[in-house]
C-alpha cells in the first residue's frame, strides 16, 4: 500500500506540495476548509463582475515554468500568459501618472528626469539586482536552512559583504538615488514581501530585477485561474482534494502525527504537511507539548501587514487607470510607520488599485470596470463595521483624487475584505494578509522551519517558511518540503 500524506490547507503551498508528493508515489489527500482550492487566491462573482480576491501580480514566470516542468508539463498546457504593457502605472501625486513598462529606454528617461545621471545609476542598480537574483535562485531560495551556518556560509559572507546584502534596503537605494520618486519605485515591492524598506535587508533589491527586468504578466482568468490549474495538475497526479474540511486537530502519539481530525471525520496519516497559517496550526491544532513555536514566539514576531481590500464593480469605464496602478504619496514613510511602528489606520495612505477589466473582458460586464483597491495596514487593528464604512469612503475619495475622476455614484458592487475576514476565512494570525514580514531576523534560517522540531513526521509549506511570501516563493517552498519528505522517508 502507498504511504499516505495528509495536507492541511489547499493554498498554492498545499496544492504544490501535494502534487509533488503524489508524483513520488504517495497517496495524498488535501483538506481545505473553504469551498475552493487556492487559498488566498479565490474568485468572487457578483452581478457579472469576477473578482480575483487575493494575489493579482504574476511575477517570476520562470518559477512557474520550472514547477510545471517537474511534471513533464509546461505552463502553456494550463493557461495562456501575456506580458502587460505598461507593467503598471504610478501616481506620485494626484493626477500625475507615469507608466513603467517593457520599454527600458522610457524607464531610463524617467529616472534621468528624476535626477541627472539617473539612467546610468538605474542601469548599475539593476545589474547588481540581477546578479543577486541569479545567486539567490541558484543557491539561496531552493534550499532548507537547518542551521545558521548553512545560511552564513562562505559564499554568502563574501558575496553578502561585497553586494551589501545584509544592510538596510532603503539605505542601499539611497546610495544610488536621492529623489523620492526614484526611491519609491525601487522600494515599493517590499510591500509584496510584507515588510518595510527600512527593515528589509538589501538582499531584496532582487525584487527590482523581478519587476523591471523580468516583467509583470497576466495569466488568462487571473491568479485564481492559476490556482485552478494547480488543483488540476494535483488531481492529475492522483491527489484527492476535499473542500469544506475544517481541520480541528492533529493527533500526535509519542512524537508522531497519527491522525488529522476535521469537524466530522478523521484521516490517518504517515506524514502531515501543514499549509494552513503556521501560527494557527502550531498553537491551535497541536497540544502544547508538541508545539515547536508556542504563542510567545508569535507574539514577538514582526508581522506582515493586513490588507484593507475593496472590491468594486463600477458601471462606467475609468479612463485614468491601467491594469495595475500604484499611488505613492509624499506620506510614504508615515504610512509605513502606521503599519510597523505605530499601528493605526493610515489617514493619507499609499495604495494599489487593480483594474483587470482593462485586460480581461471576462472580469466585468461590457463597458464596466472591475476595481480592486488594496491598502496595506497594520495587523491586529480594530476592524468593525463602522471603521470599514468610514475607511472605505475615505479610500474611494483617495482613488477618485488619484485618477481625477468621480466614480462613487457609478459603484454597483462593493465589498470590503480585511482583518476579520483574513482571520475567519484563513485562520490568519491577527488578520495578517501575508504572515511574517521579511526582516533580516525573519529571513532564511530565521523563518519558521519546514520540519516540526517536536513531531517526527510533521512538515510545513507556505508563506511562513523560507523563502517566504508570494506565490512563486510558496511554489519554491513546496518543492523544498517535498524534497525533504522524500529524503527523510524513502
Ligand atoms: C490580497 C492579497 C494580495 C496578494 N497579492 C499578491 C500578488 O499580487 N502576487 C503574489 O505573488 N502574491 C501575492 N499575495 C501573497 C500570496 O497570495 C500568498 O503569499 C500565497 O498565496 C500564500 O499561499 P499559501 O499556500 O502559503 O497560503 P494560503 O493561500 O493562505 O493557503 C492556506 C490554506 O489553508 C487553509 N486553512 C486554514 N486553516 C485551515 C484548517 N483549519 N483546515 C483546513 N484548511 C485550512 C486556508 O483556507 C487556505 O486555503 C497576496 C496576498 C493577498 C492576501
Amino acid at each position: 500500500m502507498n504511504r499516505r500524506a495528509i495536507v492541511v490547507g489547499g493554498g498554492f503551498g498545499g496544492l504544490a506540495a501535494a502534487a509533488l508528493l503524489a508524483k513520488s508515489g504517495w497517496e495524498v489527500t488535501v483538506l481545505e476548509k473553504n469551498d475552493s482550492p487556492g487559498g488566498r487566491a479565490r474568485l468572487w462573482v457578483e452581478k457579472g463582475y469576477q473578482f480575483d480576491m487575493g494575489p493579482s501580480w504574476y511575477l517570476m514566470p520562470e518559477v512557474f515554468e520550472h514547477f510545471f516542468a517537474l511534471f513533464g508539463k509546461t505552463r502553456e498546457d494550463y493557461y495562456p500568459l501575456r506580458t502587460l504593457d505598461p507593467y503598471y502605472r504610478v501616481f506620485f501625486a494626484p493626477g500625475k501618472p507615469v507608466d513603467i513598462g517593457p520599454d527600458r529606454s522610457r524607464v531610463e528617461a524617467l529616472f534621468e528626469g528624476f535626477e541627472p545621471g539617473g539612467a546610468e545609476r538605474l542601469r548599475r542598480y539593476l545589474e547588481r539586482a540581477k546578479y543577486k537574483y541569479e545567486i539567490a535562485m541558484a543557491e539561496f531560495l531552493y534550499k532548507e536552512y537547518a542551521s545558521v551556518f548553512d545560511f552564513l556560509n562562505f559564499r554568502m559572507l563574501v558575496e553578502g559583504a561585497r553586494l551589501n546584502v545584509f544592510g538596510r534596503l532603503d539605505r542601499s537605494v539611497r546610495r544610488f538615488f536621492q529623489d523620492r520618486r526614484a526611491r519609491q519605485l525601487l522600494e515599493y515591492a517590499m510591500v509584496f514581501l510584507g515588510t518595510d524598506p527600512a527593515r528589509a535587508p538589501a538582499l531584496y533589491s532582487i525584487m527590482s530585477h523581478v519587476d523591471l527586468n523580468l516583467g509583470v504578466h497576466y495569466p488568462a482568468g487571473g491568479l485564481q485561474a492559476v490556482a485552478g490549474a494547480l488543483a488540476r495538475l494535483a488531481a492529475e497526479q492522483g491527489v484527492e482534494i476535499l473542500l469544506n474540511r475544517n481541520v480541528r486537530r492533529i493527533v500526535v502519539e509519542n512524537g508522531t502525527a497519527r491522525k488529522v481530525l476535521t469537524d466530522a471525520e478523521e484521516y490517518s496519516a504517515d506524514v502531515v504537511v501543514v499549509n494552513a497559517d503556521y501560527a494557527f496550526a502550531e498553537t491551535r491544532l497541536l497540544e502544547p507539548s508538541y508545539q515547536s513555536y508556542p504563542s510567545r514566539y508569535w507574539e514577538r514576531r514582526v508581522l506582515a501587514p493586513s490588507f484593507f481590500v475593496l472590491y468594486l464593480g463600477v458601471k462606467k469605464p475609468l479612463a485614468g487607470m491601467v491594469h495595475h496602478n500604484l499611488y505613492f504619496s509624499e506620506h510614504w514613510e508615515r504610512h509605513f510607520e502606521t503599519i510597523f511602528r505605530r499601528p493605526s489606520w493610515p489617514d493619507k495612505p499609499c495604495f494599489y488599485v487593480s483594474c483587470i477589466s482593462k485586460t480581461d473582458p471576462e472580469a466585468a460586464p461590457r463597458g464596466r470596470e472591475n476595481v480592486f483597491v488594496l491598502v496595506p495596514v497594520a495587523a491586529g487593528l480594530e476592524d468593525t463595521e463602522e471603521v470599514r464604512e468610514r475607511y472605505a469612503d475615505a479610500v474611494i475619495a483617495h482613488v477618485e483624487e488619484m485618477i481625477g475622476e468621480e466614480f462613487r455614484s457609478a459603484i454597483e458592487v462593493k465589498r470590503v475584505f480585511s482583518h476579520r475576514d483574513f482571520l475567519g476565512d484563513y485562520n490568519a494570525y491577527k488578520g495578517t494578509a501575508l504572515g511574517l514580514a521579511h526582516t533580516l531576523n525573519q529571513t532564511a534560517v530565521f523563518r519558521p522551519q519546514f520540519r516540526s522540531r517536536k513531531v517526527d513526521n510533521l512538515y510545513y509549506a507556505g508563506q511562513y517558511t523560507h523563502p517566504g511570501v508570494g506565490v512563486p516563493m510558496v511554489l519554491i517552498a513546496a518543492e523544498v518540503v517535498a524534497g525533504i519528505i522524500r529524503g527523510a522517508r524513502s
